[in-house]
């Protein structure tokens, strides 16, 4: 049986869940404080993740530190996943893609 775990987008706690079925798993919610917005966590154990993964995890609310962004593949996660969150149409996605993916080049070459 898969346990997922989930940070709460309202105060910031982990909670882990033996997820039963697909229907109980609609019904999470804060162990703290009982909100159902949470954001699923991926698995320590999966070093290669997708860009989907990696862009599901970024918290916009918080702020990273330099450590973060001297992986060159963090920079810009939380444009995208902002502009994303905005409702924004592909076209503005497209464009925030292609500044987020300069910015990565320009970044890496800083911390080489
Ligand atoms: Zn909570």
């Amino acid at each position: 049986m898969p346990i997922y775990e989930y940070r709460c987008k309202s105060c910031g706690a982990k909670t882990s869940l033996l997820v039963l079925s697909l229907s109980r798993q609609a019904e999470v919610e804060c162990q703290a404080c009982g909100s159902q917005d949470l954001t699923r966590l991926f698995s320590a154990f999966a070093y290669h993740r997708s860009e989907g993964d990696r862009l599901s995890e970024v918290d916009t609310g918080r702020a990273s530190g330099d450590e973060y962004y001297k992986d060159s593949r963090n920079v810009g996660l939380w444009a995208k996943k902002r502009v994303r969150e905005l409702g924004a149409d592909a076209e503005t996605q497209r464009q925030v893609d292609q500044v987020v993916d300069k910015a990565r080049d320009e970044t890496s070459k800083l911390f080489e």
